[in-house]
């Protein structure tokens, strides 16, 4: 038996990256921009259609920079962000200048509530300011309530920035990720289920958004001859070399999702049995998740020292990554003194959460070993 460290979610290669790379350095085309990434945004654009543009960007965090700055969130401007994610959602805010307003999520999707969504919107236009903008996240690739979340945000006409970096391929009643809000946005980091190596794309529904988006994201040049600026610009456009490892990844896009999705049938036969874990899960058929990473809540038991943190070690001792759930943006150090509308839901969940290992190369070998470790540790 091979006892390499097995990964909570580790990139893949395809084996088609190499000729795409090969050919940018062929052709002297290394830097931002060029035929590479060209031809991996019409990619994208044919996955998702031709009603939508897609802007490839050097990472998931400056597609959402990008989004914020075309809606015209600026300094003092509050804009309102799921507290149950990656740090990376709420970063830009800051970026701009701008103050997180963070809602906590609902027990059936762990995504952001409606009901607190509400009346943290309501709460900050009696304080005197309406939010600017909405960052929804379809957590670990589970699609948030779509439809709920966005009659609210058009009853009060604010924009949403919709957080698909962990949802590339999931639905919702047949809709794709990425393409309700104003703005989607998706991340190719090497951990998500296809990578460019480091980089991200944003989506939207509009050529002009598109090009403005291209504008910022390579340093706001004027039309003139010599350099000249109007704006503050951003080097945040996808390099040629990282558009060609993309180029050979979206060839395995399909493959990867049914493998992820693969790896939750067998965590779900797994814990069938064991009644103190819950898996995540999509709420009903109107929810299709490429599920990016499983997680599980585990009932403690003191008595049996069962809990999220004892399994996590007990993983470790035979290798094998886990990892606490996203802890809450609110209870972060940097985002503790921005306000929080909720009912410490994302909290209960932090507390009880464990990410297992769900890479889309996990081998019968790999979940032997961790099924293995589950079954030990369960059957004290
Ligand atoms: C990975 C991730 C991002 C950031 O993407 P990068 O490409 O790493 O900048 C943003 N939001 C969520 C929820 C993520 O998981």
């Amino acid at each position: 038996m091979d006892n390499k460290r097995i990964y909570l979610s580790l990139s893949q290669q395809s084996g088609f990256e190499q000729e795409y790379i090969q050919k940018a350095l062929e052709t002297n085309w290394i830097t931002s921009g060029g035929p590479n990434v060209n031809d991996f945004e019409n990619q994208l654009q044919n996955y998702f259609g031709d009603e939508f543009f897609l802007t490839a960007l050097n990472s998931g965090t400056s597609a959402i920079h990008l989004a914020l700055i075309l809606l015209g969130v600026k300094t003092g401007d509050e804009v309102i962000c799921q507290t149950m994610t990656f740090s990376a959602s709420a970063n830009p805010i800051l970026y701009q200048g701008a103050i997180p307003i963070f809602v906590d999520s609902e027990p059936e999707t762990w995504n952001i509530s409606p009901e607190f969504l509400e009346i943290a919107i309501k709460d900050r236009i009696k304080k005197g300011k309406k939010p600017k903008a909405i960052i929804t996240v379809h957590l670990y690739g589970n699609p948030y309530k779509v439809d709920e979340i966005h009659d609210i945000a058009a009853r009060y006409d604010i924009p949403i920035i919709e957080d698909s970096a962990e949802a590339l391929g999931s639905t919702y009643k047949g809709k794709k990720c990425g393409t309700f809000g104003t703005f989607g946005i998706f991340s190719f980091n090497g951990n998500k289920i296809i990578t460019t190596s480091s980089g991200g794309a944003l989506i939207s529904s509009s050529n002009e958004s598109k090009e403005k988006a291209i504008f910022f994201a390579t340093q706001s040049k004027d039309a003139a001859v010599h350099y000249q600026h109007s704006e503050i610009g951003y080097n945040y456009r996808m390099s040629n070399v990282c558009a060609g490892i993309g180029l050979g990844q979206i060839k395995v896009l399909e493959n990867n999702i049914a493998a992820r999705r693969k790896n939750h049938i067998f965590y779900k036969d797994l814990f069938d049995s064991i009644k103190i874990v819950t898996l995540f899960e999509v709420l009903n058929e109107d929810y299709f998740s490429n599920y990016w990473l499983n997680a599980i809540l585990i009932e403690p038991n003191l008595e049996k020292n069962i809990n999220n943190e004892t399994l996590r070690i007990a993983f470790e001792k035979a290798d094998i990554e886990s990892r606490p759930l996203w802890k809450p943006m609110h209870l972060q150090p940097i985002f503790m003194k921005y306000p929080y509308y909720g009912n410490k839901i994302a909290e209960g969940l932090f507390k009880k959460g464990l990410c297992l290992p769900s890479g889309s190369n996990l081998t019968i070998e790999d979940k032997n070993r961790i099924k293995e470790v589950i079954t030990t540790f369960f059957s004290v």
